[in-house]
């Protein structure tokens, strides 16, 4: 049985029929039919601005971003796809929490539904740092239907360890 690494907190049964959807070979096309699109976003720069316009949306009042940007390491650890820190810094004599918001690299080639939902991930964690009920009501708030979206985005995930194995399925 293959294990399904990134699906391990959902219920056997979703499980199992994305294990179904790889036996058959249909994996792939699940996904595309879902997540046909692609999005521009493909610069530092514009993610800035892509995340900016979500806060301001949604999260007007939380503390300003300093930075958000790519970050090609982050997909090799298979744990975080993405990162908010808090970095204090003395500026003038004042301590100064600088935000930063790093996103995988592997966004800039997935669907678009897919970095909308990485972003307000990070982003509501700037509100709360837990992943707790509030936190994903206030995802769920700034993205109707996050929660299929981030199941969805780890079957692609899972789809695309596939494809890089030597030989792999699909
Ligand atoms: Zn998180």
């Amino acid at each position: 049985m293959t294990a399904l690494k990134y699906l391990q907190a959902y219920p056997a049964t979703l499980q199992e029929q994305v294990r179904q959807l790889i036996a058959q070979g249909r994996l792939g096309d699940y996904l595309s039919q879902r997540y046909p699109g692609r999005h521009d976003v493909q610069s530092d720069k514009a993610l800035y601005g892509y995340a900016l316009e979500l806060k301001q949306e949604y999260l007007r009042n939380a503390p300003a971003i300093d930075k958000v940007l790519f970050d090609n390491r982050l997909d090799l650890t298979h744990r975080a796809l993405g990162l908010h820190t808090t970095i204090s810094r003395v500026q003038g004599g004042k301590l100064k929490a600088k935000k930063e918001i790093r996103i995988a690299s592997l966004f800039k080639e997935a669907a678009p539904e897919f970095l909308r939902m990485i972003v307000v991930h990070e982003l509501a964690h700037f509100k709360e740092s837990d992943h707790n009920k509030a936190f994903y009501k206030l995802c769920e708030h700034m993205l109707p239907g996050y929660h299929q979206l981030e199941f969805d985005l780890r079957v692609y995930l899972t789809w695309r360890d596939l494809q890089a194995r030597p030989g792999g399925a699909e």
